[in-house]
């Protein structure tokens, strides 16, 4: 080798240095672009790297072109660029015109180098170069270059798996956080905004949610980002369509980098441009999908499936905890024979209600309701259809009020109602309704009229506590026997009857 030909190995061994001391990708290339053009005085220049899930390159950098970064793709093995990655040699074309790989880009190109980055055997790139005169490169430059090409590409994988392995490391500290912030979350609504919000926060995407399965369908239950959704919430995805049910049908993950590409795309968000899907999965039962959706393209790695997947495990586990939670809950809660609330939840709820109303200076009414004569009832047509009659007036009751309201049995043959927000005039019309609706309902099995009573107090005109309105409540509804049965009592008219504060 000349002297001058050693200078230039040494030269080359310092640009390297250049590009191998950083790990990050887009800093490699500019490094790499301005050695080009100060120390090889490159005219223009293009990096393409490889998009292997879609077999193409597509320019990542350059200077002295017209194209931005990602508008230019090309499958390999097409044009000079392509063909470069497909041969895994540089091409280098003195006349365009004449050769039919070319494909024209730059209006006045006459000469193409194009070489390819390589690690090991694997293509991951091309650099390419165009002139506006015949056979501009020379043997020796191209000869400098592929050696620059070699440290180049070292450079673009030392800093992709650099981003690669820090990337796993976030995630790995995400998926633990994630556990143990959910671990104590027992509320269903509550955890699946947390679980939402989480992965949000920890995982570089733009928007999360939570699809369970109902009824055959999937449903959007929380939802977190900045994306605009693209469906109401609570929509029923039938299965079968879409990537999410993709997932949940096969039990297995679903990751798109272009769902403008992809037939079997529905959008759940208008800018989505990469979705992540994976079902949730508990002890092989499936319970719903976890989605992640970025406005980006190729916003994911094929490595991301794994600790998607352990974030959807954490989560599957904690929605069947808080599930299996809010049953038992809900079992504590609810009369075992009619299927309403039991005495101990109406304790609760009176609690929470007297207190809200005390606070605020709202309203609360109280109706204590009873059935007429059960005891006769019993005796002449058994207990066992006295139990179904207890049934049946349960539901003619809960049929008749409000969601709000709060319906329990209160023991044996009476309910309790608790109406909050309601004044007493307005819970007299909720209990002539529910006393009317069950003396016109044929009962089967009981050939004659079934009725109840009822008392009705409010606070705070007759009470600000949870005694005085029940003993208020049960006053009326003794007088309302009293009177002959089959009617309502107002507490305020309870005080007036003869007998009332004996
Ligand atoms: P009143 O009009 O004064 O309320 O008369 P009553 O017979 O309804 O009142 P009483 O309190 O004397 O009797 C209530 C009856 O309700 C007694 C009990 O056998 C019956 N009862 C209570 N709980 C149940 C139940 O779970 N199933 C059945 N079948 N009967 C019940
Ligand atoms: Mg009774
Ligand atoms: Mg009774």
């Amino acid at each position: 080798m000349t002297p001058a030909g050693m200078q230039k190995i040494a030269i080359l061994y310092d640009l390297s240095q250049a590009v191998m001391s950083t790990f990050d990708v887009d800093e490699v290339l500019n490094r790499t672009l301005n050695i080009m053009r100060d120390y090889f005085q490159m005219p223009n220049a293009g990096i393409f790297l490889v998009d292997y899930r879609e077999d193409e390159l597509y320019l990542r950098a350059g200077f002295g072109r017209p194209h931005k970064p990602g508008e230019v793709r090309q499958k390999v093995g097409e044009g000079l660029v392509g063909s470069a990655a497909h041969s895994k040699r540089a091409i280098s074309v003195g006349d365009v015109s004449k050769d039919p790989r070319y494909i024209q880009r730059l209006s006045a190109t006459r000469s193409e180098l194009a070489i390819p980055l390589m690690v090991r055997d694997n293509v991951v790139g091309v650099l390419d170069f165009q002139s506006e005169q015949a056979n501009f490169y020379d043997g020796e430059t191209i000869d400098l270059l592929t050696l620059f090409a070699t440290q180049v590409s070292q450079g673009i994988q030392n800093a992709r798996l650099y981003s690669s392995e820090q990337r796993r490391a976030r995630q790995l500290e995400a998926i633990n956080a994630i556990a143990r912030q959910t671990t104590a979350v027992v509320n269903l609504e509550e955890l699946m905004d947390k679980f939402c919000k989480l992965i949000l926060e920890r995982f570089s995407v733009d928007h999360v949610a939570v699809l369970l399965e109902t009824d055959g369908r999937l449903v959007m239950k929380a939802h977190q980002g900045k994306l605009t959704a693209a469906m109401k919430a609570g929509t029923m995805l039938e299965l079968g369509t879409g990537l999410a049910s993709r997932a949940f049908d096969s039990g297995k993950s679903v990751m798109e980098n272009d769902v403008s590409g992809n037939a079997g795309y529905l959008p759940g968000f208008v800018e989505t441009q990469s979705e992540m899907c994976a079902p949730l999965l508990f002890f092989g039962e499936k319970l719903g999908v976890l989605v992640l959706d970025s406005a980006q393209k190729h916003a994911f790695e094929d490595a991301d499936t794994q600790s998607l997947e352990a974030v959807a495990d954490i989560c599957a586990g904690a929605i069947y905890n808080a599930r299996h939670f809010e049953r038992t809950r809900q079992l504590a809660y609810q009369d075992g024979l009619t299927g309403v609330f039991n005495r101990r939840f109406f304790e609760l709820r009176i609690a929470e209600e007297m207190e809200r109303a005390n606070r605020y200076g709202s309203q609360v009414a109280v109706v204590m309701l009873d059935i007429d004569h059960f005891k006769r009832l019993n005796d002449e047509f058994g207990h066992l259809l006295g139990d179904e009659v207890l049934r049946q007036v349960s539901k003619l009751l809960v049929q008749n009020v409000r969601k709000g309201d709060v319906l329990c049995r209160y023991g044996g043959e009476e309910f309790s109602l608790l109406l909050p927000q309601t004044s007493g005039d307005n819970a007299y019309e909720v209990a002539e309704k529910l006393r009317r609706a069950v003396e016109v309902y044929p009962f089967p099995g009981v050939p004659r009229p079934v009725s109840v009573s009822a008392g009705v107090a409010d606070c705070p005109r007759f009470g600000k506590t949870r005694d005085e309105i029940v003993a208020a409540a049960d006053a009326a509804l003794y007088q309302a026997k009293q009177a002959g049965r089959n009617r309502v009592m107002t507490a305020e008219k309870a005080r007036q009857a003869p007998g009332a504060n004996d």
